[in-house]
């Protein structure tokens, strides 16, 4: 039995869509299941599209989420150059092993598998017009090969001073004329293709002498010794190529098992989770904000204020599913948990609903110390400074109302400051004088009150005065807590004296009622 090694092989060419982190995830899962490794690779061999800070914004992105690659990146979050005994395929960035690939290319082409092609990208240009033109498609394979410009056409003599003399050949692959290539994949089953309709891929380039995402794939995943490779459907229409490149070379003893996984659709219509789709709907499709070159900035679920736990849940769920009821994994709980064999063919509807959901569930999971550790910088952002002991009696009693951190202060920053103004649809409803006039006595109450200092026992003690004078309970209650937090809504009357104190109680109330006299007029 070889140890399972799998890889996540993310190109650098944007932030990383939440669908990538759900493939490092599965990755990762499958590896610690199976007492494996999981490792990180650089897939920046297509320079026109490397776009810089997105290798470091990956990187970040998996460490946030707790998905801790075990080769390829340091515990500092460095892209591993220089081997070691835990890094032994170093470098782990394409662009850095460019070296590797030429000779097994030039293996190809030497058993019979590839071919030269000095085709230049004005003759390929005119082809394709030539078939357009004729209401076709230009593809180089089988149909046309014979009629271009490469090794299997030229002389040998002539093909040698090309390569000699010229710089912009290309190897590509002779993709077989007619033949069933037969897989397998963990997720969707046996498939079978016929080669027939499909081309000649380029494999190697001598322009800047490097290998295309094809031959560099296959090459690394031989030689780091993959076992199995979990990846995005996308790259479902390559397998046969993929197959046929693992013959060519003589590895299919040692070729990995493939797992191509579903798309993440839109929440509502048809097609693939988009960026658009998050900001017309006001919802994160990437796990980290990401600012861009023009300086655009496109939302994340750690800035929006998700736990990267409840985050990391929710994404093991779209598209697996465990076979029982159970929804809240911790990363301990999916390691164990997680099974190829319940991974879905068909595509998982994003709900972004479900993700706040999640993370509620995972607020409330959390104890009152390190949420109120957690209020902190909030409250500092709005100017407040506060006793860790009052934040955390706070957090205690408003953690049930909340999705986000950031909720607390809209569901209780009255308890941290004054409130301002007063809201005019609720004095006109409740400042009348047969409510203002016992709430001033009740504010006495509360005054003079000595009874034990918790919530039970003053609400005991308030709703007995109130009952005993006969006054209406919830009107008067409404009219007070009007007066302290600006709004007819919010915590029971008891909870917010317990937490304002009796000073500022009594200040707050004078300041609303100072002009008891307009009220009755
Ligand atoms: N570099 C490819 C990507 O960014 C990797 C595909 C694979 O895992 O084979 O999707």
């Amino acid at each position: 039995m070889r140890k399972t090694r799998v890889r996540f092989a993310p190109s650098p060419t944007g932030p990383l869509h939440m669908g990538g982190v759900r493939t490092a995830l599965y990755n990762y899962l499958y590896a610690k299941q199976n007492g494996g490794d999981f490792i990180i690779r650089i897939e920046d061999t297509d320079s026109h599209r490397f776009v810089p800070g997105a290798e470091q914004y990956i990187i970040e992105a998996l460490r946030w989420c707790g998905i801790i690659p075990d080769e390829g990146v340091d515990d500092e979050g460095r892209v591993v150059e220089t081997p070691s005994e835990r890094h032994p395929h170093a470098p782990y960035r394409q662009s850095q092993r460019r070296g590797i690939y030429r000779k097994y290319a030039e293996q190809l082409v030497e058993a019979g598998y590839a071919y030269y092609a000095f085709d230049s990208a004005e003759e390929l240009a005119a082809e394709r017009a030539k078939a357009e033109a004729a209401g076709q498609t230009f593809i180089y394979n089988h149909e046309n090969r014979m009629h271009l410009r490469n090794s299997l056409t030229l002389s040998a003599a002539e093909t040698e001073k090309l390569l000699a003399e010229t710089t912009d050949w290309t190897v590509r692959f002779k993709m077989p004329e007619d033949e069933i290539v037969e897989m397998d994949d963990l997720i969707r089953g046996h498939i079978e293709v016929n080669t027939r309709t499909l081309d000649d891929k380029v494999l190697w380039k001598r322009a800047d002498e490097l290998p295309t995402y094809h031959l560099a794939n296959i090459v690394d995943d031989h030689l780091m010794e993959i076992t199995e490779v979990i990846r995005g459907e996308e790259w479902l229409p390559s397998l046969p190529l993929h197959y046929l490149l693992y013959r060519a070379f003589g590895w299919t003893d040692s070729q990995p098992r493939f797992a191509h996984l579903s798309l993440l659709l839109k929440p509502v219509g048809n097609g693939k989770l988009s960026k658009r789709d998050g900001d017309k709907l006001g919802f994160p499709v990437f796990p980290l904000r990401w600012v861009n070159e023009a300086g655009e900035v496109t939302r994340g679920y750690r800035e929006d204020g998700y736990f990267p736990e409840a985050f990391v849940n929710m994404l093991a769920l779209l598209g697996w599913n465990p076979g029982t009821e159970q929804e809240i994994f911790s990363m301990d709980e999916l390691v164990k948990a997680f099974s190829m064999d319940k991974v879905q063919k068909a595509g998982a509807k994003f709900n972004p609903d479900k993700a706040k959901w999640f993370n509620k569930e995972y607020l409330r999971m959390k104890s009152d110390e390190e949420l109120a550790k957690l209020f902190v910088p909030v409250l500092a952002e709005h100017g407040v400074e506060d006793d860790f002991g009052h934040l955390v009696k706070v957090v205690h009693l408003i953690k049930e109302r909340a999705t986000f951190v950031a909720d607390f202060w809209d569901i209780a920053w009255y308890l941290f400051k004054a409130p301002e103004t007063y809201a005019e649809k609720d004095t006109a409803k409740f400042w009348k004088p047969e409510n203002v006039e016992p709430a001033l006595k009740v504010a006495d109450f509360i005054a003079a009150y000595e009874g034990e200092w918790n919530k039970d026992s003053l609400e005991a003690a308030l709703e007995d005065f109130i009952r005993a004078n006969e006054w209406p309970m919830g009107k008067v209650m409404n009219c007070i807590r009007l007066a302290l937090t600006g709004s007819g809504s919010g915590l029971g009357i008891a909870d917010i004296v317990i937490l304002i104190g009796k000073k500022e109680f009594s200040s707050r109330i004078e300041k609303a009622f100072a002009n008891s006299a307009s009220i009755s007029l």
